[in-house]
């Protein structure tokens, strides 16, 4: 089981579900969205996710015909991304999970708009 909370702490989730398909993605929304270079993100089972604390302060904003991104009203610590097309499958921040995601990252997608900015080894 994993868990995962806000930056303010009002919100926690809990996955009681294999994490799978860990990826950064460089898509404009993504990097807007986390205001940084990549969004990071697991899929889970939608059946294996559930908000623990703070439901009324999660926000979901459409920013795309399918797509739905949940962030926190207070903190705005972006939270999970889910598509109506897709309605078995959360993607969960990578960054909010605690203690810290350990697997493997996946992939790597929308490279073409990856920023120059983003520092490497
Ligand atoms: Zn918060
Ligand atoms: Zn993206």
């Amino acid at each position: 089981m994993l868990k995962g909370s806000c930056l303010c702490g009002g919100v926690a989730y809990r996955v009681d579900a294999p994490v799978n398909d860990a990826s950064h993605c460089y898509c404009t929304m993504c990097r807007k969205q986390h205001g940084a270079a990549a969004g990071a993100y697991a899929n889970v089972p939608s059946a294996g996710f559930a908000l623990e604390r703070g439901a009324d302060l999660v926000a979901e904003y459409a920013s795309s015909e399918h797509g739905r991104r949940a962030f926190c009203r207070t903190c705005g610590s972006t939270l999970y991304w889910r598509s109506e097309a897709e309605p078995d499958v959360i993607s969960v921040t990578l960054g909010t999970l605690d203690p810290d995601y350990d697997g493997p990252v996946e992939r790597e997608i929308y490279t073409d708009t990856k920023p120059r900015w983003l520092p490497t080894a």
